[in-house]
């Protein structure tokens, strides 16, 4: 995992190129460089550290000076962050340079036998043994850089996206990806190399996203070529039109991308089911589904992949298609999933559900699945992403970029999303009646409004979260629907505020977690009046008699679990089923108070990255 950038063209790349990192740290943040032709040598500048540390850095170290360049913020995978092993790295003659995302799995053998052949290594990282392999490929076979890196990929196991340029000839840039994505933006005589559009969304909307295998050596003034890594063959290179534009991807006055992310999902979940959900006319509709009724309606089950906040929105799916459409739904950690010896058939239908639609470990269960004969169907954000293009069909959820690293609007726009699909089968499936179809739709169409309702406690949970930032562990706890809401809490808090949290099913307190329980622990507790209401008011009276602090999340007007809890957090009513999108709006904002109170860098907590593009 990290992000890259390059630029070969007209314009000083610099600016580009640092720009382009900050926007892609939250794929990685532990250590930043950059690499530059200034028209005589090669300048390198790199720190442990953030994009802004190496801001500091090249501004003493390197003139800054040059039209082509690449850089990189690492997520480290092999070797400590620290300066040393920071991309970009170099080849040992000096000539070459390469910027690394993903692993060489194979690099141990590789670095054995470049050592046996002479060649020394700075730094523990896979990377520099790839720039190696690919400088004594060159001398050996004596061929020009784009074959050498082709013949030295080829020895590879493993997963990348790499930018290599050699000094002596500096007017070309090598790019290849297997497993981690890279687009190139298609300017006038000049070219973007990065991770994800967004480094050059504002200067250019033509975009190609290479495809797994795939290889590209960029000529200044002479253009672009792809071919397969494995047989060289050309490919025609697909230019697509980039829908993104600036604003989205920048704070818009708010102190936080997680933050503005809380706050937009009124209008992300609109833009989920815009066009889908269609009350006047009574349908859903999601092409997706339409095209492939047939694999969903004779699907034996269907398994949901997924990890992190995504597994939990697929355990909320689980509830609402076994409810509403009754088909049976197991849901799986993709990277469990995918190394266990699972039983697929072909008639299983998988979905599989990620933000950026390029978590390698979800990616690897869509390809087991595949090769089992199961239809996959992907629900992710990123449009074009490695994810939506290996699945047989899909439906983008729409919530727009997602940077702040802890997601929120991804979650609720995931849930939109599965439950237009829950009901456009249920429908098909005769298991909804048609009026109780329409109530869903109309309610469904609500919600936006009633988030932005909730939205509205943000200080009343800014109060809370200042009583109780200081505290060691929280415990959250829901039922039903709510569960995997009370999972998803605990994970918030625990990402951004390195408070230990945990989140359990209500009624399972007693067999365990209850035991930690006294005066200092405070315990979130979704109690909305519909579903198991009752049970949640005597899980509480038992926190309540070993003291416990309770925080409540209520529907609003509720009475009696405003007698027993410390506090309490009001959300509109809705139908259980939809409830989670509503429940999780205090949960993010408890997070983030919290981390903000702490001090902590909430956009990009420790340790983590947005999309898990590693293993
Ligand atoms: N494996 C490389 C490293 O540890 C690249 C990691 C990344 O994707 O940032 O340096």
């Amino acid at each position: 995992m990290c992000g890259i950038v390059g630029y070969i063209g007209p314009r000083e790349a610099y600016p580009i190129i640092i720009e382009g990192l900050k926007r892609l740290e939250y794929r990685g943040y532990d250590s930043a460089g950059v690499a530059l032709f200034d028209g005589t040598d090669l300048k390198v500048s790199k720190t442990k550290g953030k994009v802004a540390d190496l801001e500091k850095r090249s501004e003493q170290e390197i003139t800054k000076h040059g039209s082509v360049g690449i850089g990189h913020t690492r997520w480290a995978t092999h070797g400590v962050p620290n300066d040393v092993n920071s991309h970009p790295h170099i080849s040992n003659s000096g000539d070459l340079v390469i910027i690394h995302n993903g692993i060489i799995e194979n690099y141990e053998s590789l670095k054995q036998e470049l050592i046996s052949r002479g060649y020394t290594f700075k730094s523990d990282t896979d990377t520099e043994v790839l720039i190696n392999l690919i400088e004594d490929v060159k001398k050996q076979e004596k061929v020009k850089l784009g074959k050498a890196v082709q013949i030295a990929l080829n020895q590879v196991v493993g997963a990348y996206a790499i930018a290599v340029f050699d000094k002596n000839k500096p007017e070309e840039v090598v790019i290849a990806r297997l497993g981690s994505p890279l687009a190139v933006g298609i300017g006038e005589d000049e070219f973007f190399i990065a991770s994800d559009a967004s480094p050059f969304i504002e200067y250019t909307k033509d975009a190609i996203y290479l495809e797994d295998e795939e290889m590209a050596i960029i000529r200044f003034h002479k253009g672009i070529k792809i071919r397969k890594i494995k047989d060289d063959s050309l490919v025609d290179p697909y230019v697509q039109k980039l829908q993104m534009n600036l604003e989205e991807i920048e704070k818009g006055g708010f102190d936080h991308f997680m933050l503005k992310e809380i706050y937009e999902q009124p209008k992300a979940i609109t833009d989920t089911y815009r066009g889908r959900l269609l009350r006047e006319e009574a349908i859903i509709k999601m092409a997706g589904i339409e095209d492939n009724m047939k694999k969903f309606l004779n699907a034996d089950r269907i398994i949901i992949v997924a990890c992190g906040t995504s597994w939990h929105a697929g355990l909320v799916a689980e509830y609402i298609f076994e409810d509403l459409a009754r088909i049976p739904v197991e849901v799986e950690y993709a990277s469990e999933f995918r190394y266990r010896n699972p039983i697929i058939t072909e008639k299983d239908v998988l979905i599989a559900i990620s933000q950026s639609g390029e978590t390698a470990d979800t990616l690897a269960a869509i390809k087991l699945a595949k090769s089992k004969g199961a239809f996959v169907f992907g629900v992710c954000n990123v449009v074009g992403s490695s994810i939506a293009r290996e699945t047989h069909a899909g439906a983008y959820t729409h919530a727009g970029p997602e940077i702040g690293v802890a997601s929120t609007k991804a979650f609720t726009t995931q849930i939109t999303v599965l439950t237009l699909m829950a009901l456009r089968l249920a429908r098909a499936k005769g298991t909804i009646s048609s009026s109780d179809f329409r109530r869903h739709l109309l309610e469904l169409e609500m919600i936006p409004q009633k988030v932005e309702e909730s939205l509205k406690s943000d200080a009343h949970i800014k109060m809370i979260s200042d009583i109780y930032k200081d505290v060691g562990n929280f415990l959250y706890l829901g039922r039903g629907y709510n569960f995997p809401v009370a999972l998803e809490g605990a994970l918030k808090l625990k990402e951004i505020s390195y408070i230990h949290a945990e989140g359990y099913p209500a009624a399972e307190m007693k067999h365990g977690p209850i035991a930690l329980i006294d005066e200092n622990m405070p315990i979130v507790v979704i109690a909305t009046r519909k579903g198991h209401y009752e049970k949640i008011v005597s899980n509480i009276q038992e926190i309540k008699s070993r003291k416990g602090k309770i925080i409540g999340i209520v529907t609003k007007g509720d009475v009696q679990v405003k007698e027993l809890a410390d506090h309490v957090i009001e959300i509109p009513e809705t139908f259980e089923l939809l409830s989670p999108l509503l429940t999780t709006i205090p949960l993010q904002l408890l997070s983030y108070h919290i981390a903000v109170l702490l001090d902590k860098n909430v956009d990009q907590p420790r340790n983590l990255a947005k999309s898990v593009t590693v293993e």
